[in-house]
């Protein structure tokens, strides 16, 4: 089933996400909210588009705008990765490089399953982060073992 023409990010052209009226509310200011809340409005997921919520008619805010950082468009530290406990793509940086495992997904559940969570007012995407933090170990995993391959790969040509 296509999504509907205005479904559509202005910017980037993907269907973004439909937010809450409660999400709004917690992550904009009142001035951003009041527009954003008298229309339908989605947030694009897209990690190189600049907008972060749009309405039906194309008004829209962008990551320079919304008071919090966006960790889905945000390349540099501080990436938030988990708004309701802190933990940031660099803390999974740390873990892996430590220890090789990364405990802040399951950390995270536990503390989900212990009715803790409140992603629908803490995360910009009003969506629960644990699909986020689990790409982002992935995507950090991937990265050492690269790095590792090429050190390897620099000591066997007795370049290093
Ligand atoms: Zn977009």
């Amino acid at each position: 089933m296509d999504e509907p023409a205005q479904a559509a990010c202005p910017s980037c052209g993907a269907a973004g996400r439909p937010v809450a009226d409660k999400t709004i509310r917690a992550i904009l200011t009142p001035a951003q909210a009041s527009p954003m809340l008298a229309v339908e409005r989605r947030f694009c997921r897209t990690p190189s588009c600049e907008l972060v919520y749009y309405g039906e008619d194309g008004r829209a805010i962008g990551k320079g705008d919304v008071p919090v950082r966006v960790g889905l468009k945000e390349r540099e530290d501080p990436v938030p990765l988990c708004y309701c406990f802190g933990f940031s793509r660099a803390d999974v940086r740390v873990e892996l490089a430590l220890g090789g495992q990364c405990t802040i997904p399951a950390r995270i559940a536990a503390e989900i399953r212990a009715g803790r969570c409140a992603c629908a007012i803490k995360n910009p995407s009003g969506a629960c982060c644990l699909g986020d933090v689990n790409r982002a170990v992935q995507e950090e995993q991937e990265a050492l073992q690269a790095e590792a391959q090429s050190q390897a790969h620099l000591r066997r040509t007795g370049i290093a």
